[in-house]
């Protein structure tokens, strides 16, 4: 196992709010892939009075290979979710949330009525907040893609993870090209609704392929990128093949830019949804 470089040993201090997030999403009854990933930011984020909400559950029907969240039977779906995060979005007084969810193959819809029922509900009870929906590929079914663009979120963000050759050994159940046909749905249903993906570094590849996701991605229209690297939750899943450091980051930054992308975040603890309100603040 490679030994954690100095730049990813870092506490934060400031644990304010900490107690009340948790103790709220507690009452509420509801998840975050903050908890769920194990995400290396919660602290601050919390902190800061943020959280990425995990709606549909904590039981996912993949296995991907780099991810914390169990596949287990999933569970039934909570008519009231949406609501309760609504409520939740509200006490918390964001301006901008972002709603993803465990991967629904089991539903016809992949659980496209939900996320639009909880995006509905959001802007219903607060018209000022912007709301980002990290979704998963739906088995690319068009029509729940369609669902969740009628609901009107400011940004669809769908993460293409990483490089197309390590799909098979990290993505199993995913396709490298169904993805980027997500991507383009977007701004082909939609095309005012912003369209977002991630890419974590560190998996084994190389910076030509990172390139060509980057080409791949903006070729398909897609704006806001974020670029981070990758943690291994434990020894049972895929190992870290290689810290990024963060000049490189700063680099691979600086080319997707000139790529055309609309807003970049890369740095090695950037997130899809860290500061994600940034990315529509400060598009470039
Ligand atoms: S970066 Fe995203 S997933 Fe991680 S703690 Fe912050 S909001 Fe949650």
């Amino acid at each position: 196992m490679l030994e954690k470089p100095e730049w990813l040993k870092r506490t934060f201090r400031d644990n304010s709010n900490l107690n009340y997030v948790r103790e709220m999403l507690s009452e509420l009854h509801l998840n975050t892939i903050c908890d769920e990933a194990m995400c290396p930011n919660y602290v601050e984020c919390f902190s800061k009075k943020t959280a990425t909400f995990m709606i549909l559950g904590v039981n996912c029907t993949r296995n991907c290979r780099f991810c914390n969240v169990t596949n287990r039977e999933p569970q039934k779906v909570d008519v009231d979710e949406p609501n309760r995060v609504a409520e939740a979005v509200s006490k918390l007084g964001l301006k901008y949330v972002v709603i993803t969810s465990v991967t629904r193959d089991d539903l016809p819809d992949g659980g496209a009525a939900h996320f639009a029922a909880t995006i509905r509900a959001i802007h219903k009870s607060c018209p000022d907040t912007a709301v980002e929906v990290l979704i998963p590929d739906f088995q690319g079914n068009q029509e729940a893609l369609k669902i969740v663009a009628d609901a009107s979120p400011e940004v669809i963000s769908h993460n293409i993870e990483t490089v197309k050759s390590l799909y098979d050994q990290v993505r199993p159940q995913a396709i490298y090209e169904r993805s980027l046909e997500v991507l383009k749905n977007i701004k082909l249903f939609a095309p005012s609704i912003r369209s977002k993906t991630g890419i974590m570094l560190g998996l084994g590849e190389k910076d030509t392929q990172v390139y060509e996701v980057m080409e791949d991605l903006r070729a398909v229209g897609c704006e806001f990128l974020t670029i981070g690297q990758y943690l291994a939750p434990s020894m049972e899943h895929y190992p870290v093949q290689e810290y990024i450091t963060p000049e490189q980051f700063d680099r691979y930054g600086e080319i997707a830019k000139e790529k055309g992308f609309a807003f970049v975040a890369s740095a090695p603890f950037v997130r899809s949804s860290y500061n994600a309100a940034e990315a529509l603040e400060r598009e470039v």
